[in-house]
């Protein structure tokens, strides 16, 4: 994989570009395509973003979603720009697979594939030129750098700032996580010269939720999360019924992985929720127990050392029990918990 800074003399050609992400967008997921999306457009590209799949409704208030192709339901159209693309921008996912359905068309393509991400262990023969760095806060933080380091700060609109602020404060926990580095702080000022209203962005994604998703969240943490405290973790194992009771759509799960770990002593917090499909899992811990490893070893997943995910093909009952074997097979780690 070549260094991203050999394609900077390049970023002002006009060329077919397209920028994907992994499946089911997160904030930093949209924000890095979308903030990425306007920038690039400013130099004449024909730029289409496309998601592997739908996204949660609180991210279309971001400019441009509407012109996102999800590749699912738009699948002949998505093709199409796949195959004409000089350029393929991969955001915030580092293994093909984090796309799903649209994996062989990416791997076949013949445009250039450049990767910017911060997740563990990339692909890296995958990719012609990139960077993967995984001390970076968000992918946000990285296009950002990108716009930085390549002389075109003037190209920070109000659109390009609102997109990477979404995805910088919502990958560093509103800015708590140890990611949250000066020069995070030092972007978010500069962003805000340009433009930024950042109320407006926290409002759009936290103070949308409908009444069912807030009843959902009641119910979960009453009923489906249990408390280990001789291993300092919690679990949240939701079956598929809870999900049609409560009308559950694309994005109402987003962050209940992160209630447990407001409970004193918890250090990791899990959640196994039945898709039908498949059983996701989401992993998050605090301090020195790496969710990363845990997720590839136990759950076919990964991700970062403080949160990760992964899935399972067997029943939920199955995949609860096998956390709590591989909760066990952790205890001295969890139980003699470092700060
Ligand atoms: P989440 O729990 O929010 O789905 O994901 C937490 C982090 O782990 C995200 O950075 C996400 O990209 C990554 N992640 C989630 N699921 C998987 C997976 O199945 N495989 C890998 N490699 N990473 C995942
Ligand atoms: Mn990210």
């Amino acid at each position: 994989m070549l260094k991203i800074n050999d394609i900077f003399s390049l970023l002002k050609d006009p060329k077919k570009v397209v920028i994907t992400t992994h499946q089911k967008p997160d904030g930093d997921a949209m924000g890095s395509s979308l903030g990425l999306f306007h920038f690039l457009k400013q130099f004449g590209h024909q730029v289409t973003v496309i998601s592997p799949t739908n996204w949660a409704d609180f991210l279309d208030w971001m400019p441009g979603t509407k012109l996102v192709l999800d590749y699912e339901r738009q699948t002949a159209e998505a093709n199409a720009a796949i195959d004409a693309a000089d350029w393929i921008f991969c955001l915030d996912f580092n293994t093909l697979s984090r796309t799903k359905r649209m994996e062989e068309r990416l791997s076949n393509a013949s445009g250039i594939r450049i990767l910017i991400d911060h997740h563990q262990e990339p692909q890296i023969d995958k990719f012609t030129y990139g960077i993967s760095d995984t001390r970076k806060s968000s992918t946000c933080e990285m296009v950002y750098d990108l716009i930085m380091d390549s002389g075109n700060e003037a190209n920070i609109d109000e659109s390009v700032a609102d997109c990477l602020y979404a995805g910088v404060m919502t990958d560093t926990g509103s800015f708590r996580f140890p990611s949250t580095s000066a020069s995070v702080h030092r972007m978010v000022a500069t962003l805000k010269d340009k433009g930024l209203q950042h109320s407006r962005v926290h409002e759009a994604l936290f103070d949308n939720y409908l009444e069912n998703r807030f009843r959902f969240i009641g119910h979960v943490l009453q009923n489906r999360m249990e408390i280990f405290y001789e291993y300092n973790t919690a679990l949240i194992a939701i079956p598929q019924q809870d999900l049609v009771k409560f009308d559950v759509i694309t994005g109402d799960t987003e962050g209940l992985v992160n209630y447990p770990l407001s409970i004193k002593g918890i250090k990791l917090a899990a959640i196994v929720i039945d898709r039908g499909e498949e059983r996701k899992c989401s992993f998050r811990s605090k301090g020195g127990f790496d969710v990363n490893t845990f997720a590839r070893k136990y759950f076919s997943g990964g991700g970062h050392f403080n949160a990760a995910g992964g899935q399972s093909k067997e029943p939920l009952d199955a995949v609860v029990a096998k956390f709590k074997a591989a909760m066990a097979e952790n205890k001295d780690q969890l139980s003699n918990y470092q700060f």
